[in-house]
């Protein structure tokens, strides 16, 4: 049995209390490994060692840090199959998404803010021969990185390289779900040489461990990636200590489709964004809006398409959609199955469980399902699922499918197909969503500002906008 361990002040350690919780494999249902299960006097050993090491990685050179950026990037990239198969194990989702998606992104992560550390700078407001006024941008000091288990690896590091790279020390707490990549990360970071207490790992539950490093009066930032509900129980318990904070939470994103699309390119990024990693992705468009023309052809070919994905062994090659993160994920995917049969759905495929044989019997797999007939005010098409679960509406035209696009509480990100240039700017100016894709799904710059509008998130990560929020800008005046 594998025991994932802490990582505080540059040592791997169990919880102080000695206790563990179980982790099993999504695939198998079956135990594997063993995660601390850690309390506040951990949090608070953690915050100690990053309050230690903070002055001394503050006052390195941009250069030097970004050197050790790229030295936890580089020991990444040579441990790649290492940390792919640990993070298909961890999750249930296919090794080839693991190994070409997740893995690769986290190094590009840190190599990014490697950059980005060198090439970050301030700005200087002249006033008219009377004062200089400059801006500068120091570190906040230890800083508080929360993650969710869908993407665990990338988002973490999405987080922990802008932290450090401007300068801060770092509490994390992995999505207790998915722990196992975390931990490598932890290896990395001693074989690399990081100073200890620069980066803390805590592992353990959300009110257990998320709750006192939100709490903890010497964090002056949380960064939150996870589900509105307990963005807004953080933003309860931050906000009156005047935290700084960033959260992206959950979405609801629609995909809409114009007949004068190229139909081709949309029914196959379509039958991605709907399903990738088991749907279980922030920016997945399960909400999908055909115009009237081309509905029944576009119902026709998307649902040949979806029948045509493999539910498998996740360590397989082949395999396309592999298992749900856990039981309780697992069931709270078929409740909704259920509701949108009660609300009057049609399933046109998938509903229901997966059966994968021999090794994966037991696995949380859910076939791939496309449910037509439901109103776009119904639950199933309001509520987060967060699983291989997509809807079909048509519509009639472009103020309708505005108005239903923007019907949810959520305003993360959209898709919009259609070749009418006029039409895109015009659509994607009027949606309530933080990022709009025009003809393609998930292609991402990280330069650019990523969050979400409403319920989906308040503050923007990516480029100089994470540098920007783990820095705290002083203006300074001279008179001339
Ligand atoms: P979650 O909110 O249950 O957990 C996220 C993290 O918060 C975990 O590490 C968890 O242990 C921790 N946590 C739980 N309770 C806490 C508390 N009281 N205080 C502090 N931390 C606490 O989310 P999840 O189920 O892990 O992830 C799925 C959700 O994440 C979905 O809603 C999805 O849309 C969202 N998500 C959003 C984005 C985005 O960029 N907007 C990206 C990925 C996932």
């Amino acid at each position: 049995m594998e025991r994932v361990l802490n990582y505080i002040g540059g040592e791997l350690v169990p919880a102080m209390g000695g206790q563990w919780l179980d982790k099993p494999e999504p695939a198998t249902g079956a135990l594997y490994a063993l995660v601390p299960d850690s309390r506040e006097a951990d949090v608070q050993a953690a915050v100690e060692a990053a309050g230690r090491a903070f002055p001394a990685w503050a006052a390195l050179p941009a250069t030097e840090r970004s050197r050790m950026l790229r030295r936890i990037a580089g020991l990444i990239h040579e441990r790649l199959d290492a940390f792919a198969r640990a993070e298909s194990i961890d999750t249930g989702k296919p090794l080839a998404v693991a190994r070409t998606v997740d893995i690769p992104r986290s190094v590009l992560n840190f190599e990014f803010f490697a950059d980005a550390a060198t090439q970050f700078s301030t700005e200087a407001h002249p006033m008219d021969g009377v004062a200089l006024n400059y801006t500068l941008r120091a570190p906040l000091g230890v800083v508080g990185c929360i993650s969710p288990w869908n993407l665990p690896l990338y988002l973490l590091t999405w987080k922990i390289a802008p932290a450090l790279a401007a300068g801060n020390c770092v509490v994390a707490k992995p999505s207790e779900v998915t722990p196992m990549t975390a931990y490598l990360l932890s290896q990395v970071c001693r074989d690399a040489g990081l100073p200890p207490g620069v980066l803390n790992l805590v592992h353990g539950l959300g009110p257990h461990v998320g709750g006192p490093l939100t709490r903890h009066p010497d964090v002056s930032a949380i960064s939150f990636t996870g589900s509105t509900r307990t963005g807004a129980e953080i933003a309860r318990v931050a906000a009156p200590a005047f935290k700084k904070l960033s959260l992206e939470m959950g979405g609801k994103n629609p995909n809409v489709v114009f007949a004068d699309c190229d139909f081709e390119d949309a029914v196959a990024t379509t039958v991605r964004s709907s399903f990738s990693n088991q749907g279980q992705i922030c920016l997945c468009g399960p909400r999908i809006f055909v115009q009237r023309p081309i509905y029944a052809r576009f119902k026709e070919a998307l649902v040949a398409r979806t029948r045509a994905l493999k539910v498998g062994d996740p360590l397989e090659a082949g395999t396309d959609q592999g298992a749900l993160v856990s039981r309780e994920h697992f069931e709270k995917v078929l409740g909704y199955l259920a509701l949108a049969k009660q609300e009057g759905g049609h399933m046109l495929t998938g509903g229901q469980r997966a059966k994968v044989p021999g090794r994966c019997e037991n696995g949380w797999f859910v076939e791939p399902t496309l449910v037509e007939g439901l109103s776009p005010s119904c639950r199933t098409n309001q509520e987060e699922i967060f699983g291989p679960v997509a809807t079909l509406m048509p519509f009639d035209d472009e103020e309708e499918v505005l108005s239903w696009a923007n019907s949810t509480r959520y305003g993360l990100a959209a898709s919009v197909w259609t070749k009418d240039l006029t039409r895109a700017h015009r659509f994607a100016s009027r949606l309530h969503s933080g990022i709009v894709w025009v003809n393609t799904w998930m292609l991402r710059d990280l330069r650019t500002p990523f969050g979400g509008v409403k319920e989906s998130g308040v503050g923007r990560e990516g480029g100089w906008d994470a540098l920007r929020f783990f820095t705290e800008p002083k203006n300074v005046c001279i008179k001339l």
